[in-house]
C-alpha cells in the first residue's frame, strides 16, 4: 500500500484512483466515497474540489497524511470517525467517539416530526431530545423549527459533542440546553412541559452483538448501541415516564430496530398511549413508533 501510493509522481487524481481500487478490493462498500471524503478531509479541500484538481501533484507530506488516514479506514475505523464530522438533515454534525455516528434512516424520526408539527404553523415547541448524542436528532428540529426550543439528556460524555454542534450551528444559547442525565435512572420532569419527545435509543439486544459490522461493534460507543430486555429496555421506561412530561395532546416519537414494531406499539399501548403509528423508512423497514397522550 506504502508503495503504491508513493509512486512518483502522482497527482491527485492517481492517487484517488490508487486508494479506490485498494478499498474495493478489500471488499469496502462505498470505496469511492471513502477515499473521497479521507482525501479531501486531508487536503483540507471539499469534495468538489477534489473534481476540479485531478492534476494537482501531491508532495511526500500530502501523500504520508492521506496514507495514514487511509490505513485507519483499512482497519474498520469508520471514515466518520476519522474525518470528525458527519452530514444528518444536511447539517454537518461534529463527531467523536463518544457519540453514535448519525444515521440515515435516523432522518425518517426528524422528517416525522416535522410532518406533524410544520403545518400546525408556527409555535414555540419545547422539544425534549432523550439520548441526545451528537445532537443530530434535537438540533436538526431546531434548525427546522425556528420557534422551538430543545432540551437534551444524555448519560454520557456525548453531552459534549452535542454542545459543540449546538454552538456551531449559531443556535442562541436561550434555545437549548442539556442535562447530564439517566433516562432509566433519574426523575423525570413530571409538570407536563413538552409539546414533543423524540429517542434514538439504545435498542440492539445483547445477543446481536456478534451480529454486527466491525465497524460499528469496535468503534461505535456500546452505550448508545445496547439494551436489556431484548434491546427493549429503554422504550419501556419512556412509554411510562413520557406521560407526565409531555403537555396533553403532546407526541411522543421514537426510532425502533426493523424487527420491534410489535413490541414498542405493544409497550406504548400497555401504558395508555393513543393514536399510535409506525413509520418506514426509506428501503422500507418499520423505523419510527409515534404516539399522542392526553
Ligand atoms: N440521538 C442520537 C442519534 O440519533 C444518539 C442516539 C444514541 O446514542 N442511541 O444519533
Amino acid at each position: 500500500m506504502t508503495q503504491t501510493l508513493q509512486k512518483t509522481p502522482s497527482t491527485l487524481g492517481d492517487i484517488l484512483g490508487r486508494a479506490v481500487e485498494h478499498l474495493k478490493a478489500k471488499g469496502y462498500a462505498t470505496p469511492r466515497l471513502d477515499a473521497e471524503l479521507l482525501l479531501a478531509h486531508s487536503l483540507e479541500f471539499s469534495r468538489i474540489d477534489l473534481y476540479t484538481k485531478f492534476d494537482r501533484p501531491l508532495d511526500a507530506s500530502e501523500v504520508t497524511k492521506f496514507r495514514n488516514l487511509l490505513i485507519r479506514r483499512l482497519q474498520q475505523e469508520p471514515v466518520a470517525y476519522i474525518v470528525g464530522k458527519k452530514e444528518f438533515m444536511g447539517l454537518p454534525f461534529f463527531v467523536s467517539r463518544d457519540v453514535l455516528i448519525p444515521r440515515s434512516e435516523t432522518e425518517v424520526l426528524v422528517e416525522t416530526a416535522l410532518e406533524i408539527f410544520r403545518p400546525k404553523g408556527e409555535q414555540s415547541l419545547h422539544i425534549l431530545d432523550l439520548g441526545v448524542g451528537s445532537g443530530c436528532v434535537g438540533l436538526s428540529l431546531l434548525h427546522h423549527l425556528p420557534q422551538s426550543t430543545l432540551e437534551g439528556w444524555d448519560v454520557s460524555d456525548a453531552l459534549q459533542v452535542a454542545e459543540q454542534n449546538a454552538r456551531h450551528f449559531g443556535f442562541d444559547s436561550s434555545r437549548y440546553c442539556f442535562k447530564k442525565k439517566d433516562m432509566l435512572a433519574d426523575d423525570w420532569e413530571r409538570d407536563h412541559t413538552f409539546d414533543l419527545i423524540v429517542s434514538n435509543p439504545p435498542y440492539i439486544a445483547e445477543s446481536e452483538r456478534e451480529n454486527l459490522a466491525e465497524s460499528v461493534s469496535r468503534y461505535e460507543p456500546a452505550i448508545a448501541l445496547f439494551a436489556p430486555d431484548n434491546g427493549l429496555k429503554f422504550y419501556k421506561k419512556i412509554a411510562d415516564c413520557a406521560r407526565t412530561s409531555l403537555k396533553k395532546d403532546g407526541r411522543l416519537l421514537v426510532e425502533i430496530g426493523a424487527s420491534q414494531k410489535e413490541e414498542v406499539v405493544r409497550a406504548f399501548s400497555n401504558f395508555g398511549w393513543q393514536d399510535i403509528r409506525s413509520h418506514k423508512d426509506l428501503i422500507g423497514h418499520d423505523r419510527v413508533v409515534e404516539g399522542r397522550y392526553g
